[in-house]
């Protein structure tokens, strides 16, 4: 058996259309999986890229939105990756704000959580989940406050499913993507102080790719990493390492 090989196996990325979740689609297809392309854009371009490819129409405006996508079709491999930052300083952030990225990058991510376990669970079969976390799930960060407290909130989440759920066949673990060159970092990467500041801390000398962070979700949904569980697994060119 080929410890990293995915075939076999069906696959569901959240936020697939575009960014590391593109990226995470793509490498899980390459590694033998069928994969849904999950999105509230949509996913056909990524889909377009895969051999064994569906999409899916799944906006967490609602977080409960998934409750029904693991009946549909038996799905072995969870990754939860769509996200959202809103930022301005603590003393205007708005409620707003704070429900808007709560919402999607946990509240959802826990009830989806819920309904791929519920459904693995009734068919007495193993699963895998893999959770995007950030540097912000260890760092505070600044004028980020719900995209901070959500991403602790995810790395804790990770740890307490693992609990739960180990025993029962599900393994659950995170990645901490570093700085990431993708449409949510395209800012940063334009201004050349912030880039440079940036690339002066990264051991690795580069700012990670999609891809990066992408074969390292691979490996969290193989057999290679059955007896991994709870891990938050830093994929930031050593950044935290400073
Ligand atoms: P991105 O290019 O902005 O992609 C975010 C994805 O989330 C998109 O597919 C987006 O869909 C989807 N999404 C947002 N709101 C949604 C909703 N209500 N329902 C369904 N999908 C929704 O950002 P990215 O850099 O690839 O980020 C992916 C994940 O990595 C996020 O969880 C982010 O926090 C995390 N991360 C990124 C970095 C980095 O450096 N890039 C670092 C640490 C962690 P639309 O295209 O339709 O908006």
């Amino acid at each position: 058996m080929n410890a990293f090989s995915l075939a076999g196996k069906t696959a569901l990325v959240t936020g697939a259309n575009t960014g590391i979740g593109q990226a995470i689609a793509v490498a899980l297809g390459r590694a033998g999986a069928h994969v849904v392309c999950a999105g509230r854009s949509s996913c056909d371009d990524t889909a377009a890229m895969i051999d064994k490819a569906e999409v899916l129409n799944l906006d967490f405006a609602d977080p409960m939105a998934a409750r029904d996508a693991f009946d549909a079709r038996p799905v072995d491999i969870l990754v939860n990756n769509a996200g959202i930052i809103r930022r301005a300083d603590s003393v205007d952030f708005t409620e707003t704000d704070w429900d808007a990225v709560m919402d999607v990058n946990l509240k959802a991510v826990f009830f989806t959580c819920q309904a791929f376990a519920k459904a693995v669970f009734a068919r007495k079969a193993r699963g895998k989940i893999v959770n995007i976390a950030s540097l912000l799930s260890f760092q505070g960060g600044i004028r980020v406050p719900s995209y901070t407290a959500s991403k602790h909130g995810i790395a804790g989440l990770t740890k307490l499913l693992c609990n739960e759920w180990a025993a029962r066949g599900i393994t659950v673990n995170a990645i901490a993507p570093g700085y990431i060159e993708t449409n949510n970092t395209q800012a940063l990467r334009a201004d050349p102080d912030r880039n440079k500041a940036i690339l002066d801390r990264i051991p690795a000398g580069r700012w990670g790719r999609p891809e990066d962070i992408a074969e390292t979700a691979v490996y969290l949904s193989a057999p290679a990493s059955d007896y991994v569980n709870g891990a938050v697994l830093n994929v930031d060119g050593g950044w935290l390492a400073r």
